[in-house]
């Protein structure tokens, strides 16, 4: 909806998460980008201000990434995993920070892996240059998911098999961004075959020109160019995405071949699985939040309903 949390007010804050609810989404971890540690902060306590419902908590994606997979981060503000950042930046939203994106192959990645746990939130390895062994070496130490697998990682090879093959040869949880730009679909069906449905997590991996049509957007300070939906930077470097949750169920049923209730799972019981919120979240169960999703045939939304309440209805 043009806004990124980076800068956004309260009210374009609601603005935005009421647009993914009315695409199917009933929980979301507004994501930061790299920037400034300050910069950071400041996002994390107006989203946290804002006290929608359906906002869990946060998602730090950056600055502890590698420079080598950079992605379209600005590699201005890229810093080195560092216990003591991490701890400036988490000071008074313990908790509320519940997953944190890091290269653990970086001096000081094991350290801010132990860290990242001790605060409650989870450690997922992303915008890594981490070797095979290095991830292998990262799951050891607690980390759990793999940030958008496949994209901004070191990719797979037949004799170096890299932080993918890492994700495909263990138990660890991975994320699936299925715009059908990110990840061709036929690796998209490879990875359902390899991981199964229960350990993929699809996300949107959207930035601010969700919603809108194509044009000149900004993500992070960068500006971003996205025609037919495609999000890019000056260079050509993919930018996140414009996809919604619906979207994404209905492609990856498409990709795979699979059925509603696997792809639903892959958007809800999962993810809060690996969130450890599956006591209130992630599947219709007495006692658990009545956080539910009404749509058709087609999967567009009808009717979005959160802790009981409708909060979006279809005109
Ligand atoms: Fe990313």
């Amino acid at each position: 909806m043009g806004h990124n949390f980076e800068d956004a007010s309260p009210d374009e804050i609601k603005e935005i998460v009421d647009f993914f609810v009315s695409h199917g989404t009933i929980a979301l971890l507004p994501t930061t980008v790299t920037a400034p540690i300050s910069i950071i902060k400041d996002a994390i306590e107006r989203v946290r201000r804002v006290g929608h419902p359906a906002i869990l908590g946060v998602h730090i994606e950056g600055p502890f990434i590698s420079p080598e997979r950079r992605g379209a981060h600005n590699p201005e503000y890229i810093l080195p995993p560092s216990p003591e950042r991490f701890a400036e930046l988490t000071s008074g939203h313990a908790g509320f920070i519940k997953l944190v994106t890091l290269a653990p192959e970086l001096p000081g990645g094991e350290e801010l892996i132990t860290r990242i746990l001790e605060s409650g939130a989870v450690p997922a390895l992303g915008h890594s240059d981490a070797s095979y062994e290095q991830a292998l070496a990262a799951l050891e130490r607690g980390v759990k998911l793999f940030t958008h697998l496949f994209n901004a990682m070191s990719p797979f090879h037949h004799r170096a098999p890299g932080a993918v093959g890492a994700a495909l040869d263990s138990d660890a949880y991975v994320e699936l961004i299925c715009d059908g730009i990110h990840i061709h679909p036929a690796v998209v069906r490879l990875i359902a075959k390899v991981k199964g449905f229960d350990r993929i997590c699809l996300v949107t991996d959207a930035i601010s020109a969700a919603g809108l049509p194509d044009g000149e957007y900004s993500l992070g300070d960068l500006p971003v160019f996205v025609r037919e939906g495609v999000a890019r930077l000056s260079d050509g470097t993919l930018a996140g995405s414009t996809l919604t949750m619906d979207r994404a169920v209905r492609n990856f049923m498409d990709y795979t071949g699979c059925s509603l209730p696997e792809a639903v799972r892959c958007a809800s019981l999962n993810p809060a699985r690996l969130l450890g919120i599956d006591d209130r979240k992630g599947s219709l169960e007495v006692g658990k939040d009545a956080d539910l999703v009404i749509f058709d045939q087609d999967l567009t939304v009808h009717y979005t309903i959160l802790g009981g309440e409708v909060v979006y209805a279809r005109r």
